[in-house]
């Protein structure tokens, strides 16, 4: 793997990719010579804490520098630290096991002067890792540094460092650097190395990095040995769903279609290839598409985006995020299939239903007292229903899913009436093997014969389930499990 990163990595702040907001600070305290003594760099991985600590490290130190804040990345100093050879830069891994040695020794050296610059530069990469007793070493260090002392810690995960450090610290937090920032660096590296890269190849590997430089840098070595990059060899190389799959998806969820959208995520699951991956591109597709309709219509691409983010942001916490996934978009594609639909009843009324609506009525009944008579509940207790439930869960565990998320409006003299939340699920009951389960299990527990009869009511809150659980339910009906 060529390190096209190592090679291009920022050597002067104002190489630094996204972070211009950090840049003018850092600037503006160099010119001023109030150099802090600790300072905390907070954000995602990739985004140049580390390649900024070593800046920052030179800029103070170097013996070289001309005019301006910049260090002069010629004399012995910088070129020192560049090298990581320096003996006053000092790098510590807090993941690693030494991080409590290491701060332990850092404890007894730091109040000796550097041997060769100015300052000593302690750069703790990861600071959150630290355990308890590492990072009360380390409080007691920075509440009051020797003025030789710089610390500059690095978190991708703020929200794990004690306040008593963060308090300490001048606090920076990184960001994701825009995808056209990362485009054109991207394009000004590929020309050096004469690589031939389109620019739409070059949006993708920007989205596929998710703001960071260095990930977006790397993706390009991997490439590189490929010299004419386009968005359809590129996509194939770093393993993006093709253009043509993310757009059979999207229209898929939007039109409501769940069993398509469940084989187009079947096939992509089976090929090997990353759901998580897949919709993220196609969020980055809604987001153009809503960047460049102009205020024109978006009010089908809006709500989508939001629930595809919804979705990635819900699966980053998720032990199954692939499952996760597959089932918020058939979730989707579902709500969207019962849009406007309050009620119908089963696709298949059996013949001996006593209603006497045509199919097609029952179809656009607007409420369910007119689809049949109020239900007369047999049993007040419900007994029948756990019961019922129960030998679903025995006989057949997908069937269940389904059962299991509907509710039980009740049973008349010679019907078992139950709601659902989608027609899909209607549809499912009343495959023959399942209808005739269902009957079969019905008849024994009722004492008498019970013809299924199913609505479907959108709006159903899925009795005890909540929506994790639904999600589940839609994964296990599909059988889309990895
Ligand atoms: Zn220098």
């Amino acid at each position: 793997m060529s390190s096209l990163y190592r090679k291009y990595r920022p050597n002067q702040f104002s190489e630094l990719v996204g972070q211009d907001h950090i840049r003018g600070s850092i600037e503006g305290m160099l010119k001023s010579n109030q150099i802090g003594h600790a300072f905390l760099f907070s954000g995602p991985r990739g985004t140049g804490k580390t390649t900024l600590a070593r800046l920052l490290a030179r800029a103070v130190n170097c013996v070289g520098k001309k005019k301006g804040v910049e260090a002069c990345g010629e004399c012995e100093i910088c070129l020192e630290i560049q090298n990581g050879q320096s003996v006053d830069v000092i790098e510590i891994d807090a993941a690693s096991n030494r991080g409590i040695d290491e701060i332990r020794d850092l404890r007894e050296k730091i109040a000796f002067a550097p041997a060769r610059s100015k300052y000593r530069v302690y750069i703790i990469d990861e600071v959150h890792m630290l355990t308890k007793e590492a990072f009360n070493a380390l409080l007691k260090t920075i509440e009051e540094p020797p003025a030789h002392a710089i610390f500059i810690l690095a978190t991708t995960e703020l929200h794990k460092v004690p306040e008593t450090i963060i308090s300490r610290c001048l606090r920076y937090q990184f960001h994701r650097a825009a995808p056209d920032k990362i485009v054109a660096i991207l394009k000004e590296i590929a020309v050096k190395e004469g690589i031939k890269l389109e620019d739409e190849a070059a949006l993708l590997l920007a989205e596929r990095a998710e703001g960071s430089y260095r990930d977006a840098l790397s993706l390009l070595g991997n490439v590189s040995g490929e010299k004419d990059l386009n968005a359809t060899n590129l996509r194939v190389l770093i393993g993006l769903p093709s253009a043509e799959v993310i757009n059979q998806l999207l229209s898929a969820v939007a039109n409501g279609q769940p069993k398509t959208v469940a084989s187009l995520l079947k096939a992509f699951v089976e090929e090997g290839l990353d759901v998580g991956v897949l919709v993220r591109s196609m969020a980055n597709s809604c987001r153009a598409q809503i960047f460049n309709s102009q205020g024109s219509d978006v009010s089908v691409t809006a709500p989508l985006l939001e629930e595809l983010l919804l979705a990635l942001a819900k699966a980053r916490h998720s032990i199954d995020a692939t499952s996760l996934l597959c089932a918020s978009l058939i979730s989707a594609s579902l709500t969207r299939e019962n849009k406007g639909t309050q009620v119908t009843a089963s696709s298949e009324p059996p013949a001996s239903t006593v209603t006497d609506l045509s199919e097609k009525e029952v179809q656009t009944a607007p409420s369910v007292d007119t689809v049949s008579a109020t239900p007369v509940k047999v049993d007040d207790s419900g007994a029948f229903w756990p019961s019922f439930l129960a030998a679903v869960h025995e006989k057949n565990h997908a069937l269940y899913a389904v059962v299991s998320s509907a509710h039980f409006e009740g049973v008349t003299d010679d019907k078992l009436i139950i709601a659902v939340k989608f027609r899909f699920y209607s549809e499912r009951l009343f495959e023959l093997k399942n209808r005739n389960l269902i009957e079969e299990i019905a008849k024994q527990i009722a004492g008498r014969k019970l013809v299924l009869e199913c609505l479907v009511k959108a709006d159903l809150d899925s009795g005890t389930n909540k929506e994790e659980d639904l999600l589940s339910t839609v994964v296990e009906v599909f059988e889309i499990n990895e």
